[in-house]
């Protein structure tokens, strides 16, 4: 495997035509998150309680009375931060909440917050993967897996689970009936050794059938930058090549209707539209 990506032109008449819009309604449960990850915006302390009042979360509240869960959606995305205010009950009763409202897939939570309830509440995985599928979810979120290559997770993102236990909860996921979903975070730099690598953690799933890649940020972070075109598209090359059965998507608003283009034409099939975000 070379160092360095290689991108192949494809011809014109070779270029794929279509792709599919996934409108999807994004639930964030928390903006604040204690672990630090680098590349993520909502890597801040989560304030103290004390002289610093804490805002509780209105989850709760909000997937009983927020009228946007009435919409139609392909997919419902639940994600965010980790706190220590809500016990997990809280959060699989929302997920609850939200199965009943809309009949879309539920995307909820990762295996970085099964592994934050597993530690704080001594839960067993199986446990709360069970209750996950239980409360409505149809999937696991892909968080946890931007590049599942431990030496960049040292660097970035040293407080999250490691490449091997990343892949373990999604293995028991997939015994429990949830689908995994997988992403690649592309980024100025990243080789073809970390793309193979990662994917070679990613074949060891057996119902893997969707990875979304992360290229863009609607603000750059202090470590993120957006990559070379070519870089961007040789990792797409290398997903269709390694991967062929798995379908690669990525969220396109904040992306150019040419850049849309190229990714369409050289193979990325799903485009995710998130029109609604729901904040908690
Ligand atoms: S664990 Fe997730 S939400 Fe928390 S800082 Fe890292 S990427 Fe952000």
């Amino acid at each position: 495997m070379e160092e360095t990506l290689q991108y192949t032109p494809v011809k014109p008449d070779k270029l794929s035509s279509s792709w599919t819009i996934i409108h999807v309604l994004k639930i964030t449960t928390t903006r604040a998150c204690w672990m630090q990850c680098r590349f993520c915006d909502f890597s801040h302390f989560v304030p103290l309680v004390g002289n610093n009042p804490v805002k509780p979360l209105a989850l709760l509240n909000l997937v009983q009375t927020d009228p946007r869960l009435d919409g139609p959606y392909d997919l419902v995305k639940i994600r965010g931060g980790l706190s220590f205010f809500e016990p997990w009950s809280y959060f699989r009763s929302a997920i609850r909440h939200i199965h009943t409202r809309n009949p879309a897939p539920i995307q909820a939570l990762s295996a970085v917050e099964l592994m934050h309830f597993h530690r704080v509440e001594k839960k067993p995985f199986q446990e709360l993967l069970e209750e996950l599928r239980w409360a409505g979810a149809s999937s696991l979120g892909p968080g946890g897996s931007e590049l599942l290559w431990d030496e960049w997770r040292q660097d970035v993102a040293p407080l999250r689970l490691s490449a091997k236990e990343w892949l373990r909860i999604h293995q028991l996921a997939e015994s429990c009936g949830l689908q995994s979903r997988a992403s690649l975070m592309v980024f100025p730099g990243i080789t073809g050794r970390h793309v193979h690598d990662h994917l070679a953690v990613l074949k060891q799933l057996r119902g893997l059938s969707v990875i979304e890649i992360k290229p863009f940020r609607p603000t750059p972070l202090f470590t993120v930058d957006h990559p070379h075109t070519l870089d961007l598209l040789a990792v797409v090359q290398l997903i269709r090549q390694e991967l062929p059965h798995v379908l690669i998507e990525i969220n396109i608003d904040h992306i150019s209707h040419d850049m849309r283009d190229l990714l369409r034409g050289h193979g990325v099939s799903r485009a995710l539209v998130t029109q609604e975000e729901m904040d908690a």
